[in-house]
């Protein structure tokens, strides 16, 4: 068995198998890898980050090629780096925030292999710690932090049509419309991913329809700040726990084109075809439900909750920032919104394509640890795991509303590599017989 606190994985080549000895092994290289990595190297953690494509692949591969940061530079990313070619008020491009985060690993040195794969994560039968199966050999690790993501596998629910005649692909397989045949197409979700996606097909020439579910769509910027700014001040990336029954509800915001607020009914009006949540297709006839009214409405709602909260801090902290009278202007309601789809006869639309911007799960198949409910979901707090010495970051509301974004997991990986080095010091306690018997 190698000690070893800088590690280079042995190959698993024979039946005989060298085993690597670590600390802590952190399973996943995006931006919460990464900020576990930091926080644990500054407690002094020996620690391996193994990966199994490039550090914070999914920027680079997992999404649509226009795609930008949807938070400005200055507020998407972590402390002790600035993006050092983006203005820090602009969105950066993803290919960009990648290259941050492979600068942030090599300015803080840290352990991480990329092209491994982690297959599996079991708990040692008859001592503490864990044995792990790798693409490469097996490790033995006292902890386990799975940093592996929160938008895992792509989902498409069951209702989506089996006919072949049209083309359809999740959002994560969406890159950019020349991929999509001629013709019309649904977009099914209107989420940040959904409306982006929607709103570059119909500037490419594209008759879309969107499918609008439940949503919050704060402004992009108001009175001179982004909404992130907002967020921040207000206290509202910090909300511990989401209001009830809009856990899942979707943000819908966008950095393209510099950034805007997302307004669907000025969507409409540029000719984009809303309609309610997609509730079954029959016979290549798709029906949607009668909320499309309800859920724009309850967006606006959200809009002008912030501006007014936004209004009140300003008042009551009596800053210099300039009134947006215009802000509250709204666009008139759109023919589909006052006479409503209910039905659509995909042929006779001529919709050849349909995207599903419907979420991602999580796959943790790979972990047999006993910390998981009875549907998979991890059972946790502030993502330390009722199973001793399995930890897990980066998930939605994880600690808080900001937990899965960029800015919110650097301070939550700071929390979880706290409890690991507490855990290091109980578990090197020596009484003192031991003590003495030590010298
Ligand atoms: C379209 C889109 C846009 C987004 N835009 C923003 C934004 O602008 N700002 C923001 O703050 N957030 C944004 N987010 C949310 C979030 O920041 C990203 O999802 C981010 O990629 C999450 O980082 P992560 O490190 O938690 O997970 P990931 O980036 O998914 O990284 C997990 C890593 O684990 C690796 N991995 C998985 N399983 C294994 C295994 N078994 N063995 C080894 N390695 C493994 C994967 O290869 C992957 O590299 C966006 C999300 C999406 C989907």
């Amino acid at each position: 068995m190698t000690d070893l606190n800088q590690p280079a994985l042995q190959k698993c080549t024979d039946m005989t198998v060298e085993k690597i000895q670590i600390d802590t092994l952190v399973v996943g290289a995006g931006q919460a890898g990464v900020a576990m990595s930091e926080h644990l190297s500054s407690l002094g953690v020996p620690h391996l980050v193994l990966e199994r494509n490039r550090i914070a692949e999914k920027w680079r591969t997992g999404r649509w090629d226009s795609l930008v940061a949807n938070g400005p530079a200055w507020h998407d990313c972590f402390p002790g780096l600035e993006f050092d070619d983006v203005d820090p008020d602009a969105f950066a491009p993803k290919e960009r925030v990648a290259d941050y985060f492979e600068a942030y690993a090599k300015k803080f040195n840290m352990p991480i292999r990329t092209g491994v794969e982690v297959k599996s994560v079991e708990r040692n039968a008859d001592r503490p710690g864990f044995i792990i199966t790798t693409s490469e050999g097996l490790i033995e690790a006292n902890r386990v932090v799975a940093a592996t993501g929160p938008f895992q596998t792509p989902v498409i629910p069951p209702i989506a049509p089996k006919d072949l005649r049209i083309v359809q692909m999740h959002s994560a397989d969406y890159r950019n419309p020349q991929q999509l045949p001629e013709g019309a197409v649904l977009v099914v979700g209107a989420g940040s991913s959904g409306v982006q996606i929607a709103d570059e097909l119909q500037r490419a020439g594209k008759q879309v329809y969107l499918s609008v579910g439940a949503h919050d769509r704060p402004p992009r910027a108001y009175r001179g700040r982004d909404f992130c700014w907002w967020l921040g001040v207000l206290g509202l990336w910090d909300a511990e726990i989401a209001e009830p029954g809009k856990e899942h509800v979707t943000i819908a915001v966008s950095g393209a084109r510099g950034g805007h607020t997302v307004d669907f009914r000025g969507l409409a009006h540029q000719g984009m075809k809303l309609v309610g949540l997609t509730q079954s297709f029959n016979d290549g006839v798709v029906t949607f439900q009668a909320n499309l009214a309800d859920n724009l409405a309850r967006g606006d709602q959200n809009y002008l909750s912030l501006l007014d909260a936004a209004d009140a801090y300003i008042e009551r902290n009596g800053l210099d920032l300039p009134l947006e009278p215009e802000a509250r202007n709204v666009y008139p309601d759109p023919e589909c919104v006052t006479k409503p789809i209910l039905q659509l006869d995909l042929a006779a639309a001529g919709v050849t394509s349909i995207i599903w911007a419907t979420g991602f799960a999580v796959d943790y198949s790979w972990m047999k640890v006993n910390t998981f409910d009875e549907k998979g979901k991890p059972q946790h707090q502030r993502g330390v795991s009722s199973e001793s010495g399995i930890y897990f970051v980066g998930l939605p509301w994880l600690s808080r509303r900001g937990s899965s974004f960029i800015w919110g997991v650097w301070h939550d990986a700071k929390h979880i590599a706290g409890h690991i080095a507490t855990q290091r010091k109980y578990l090197s306690y020596r009484d003192a017989t031991q003590r003495q018997s030590a010298e």
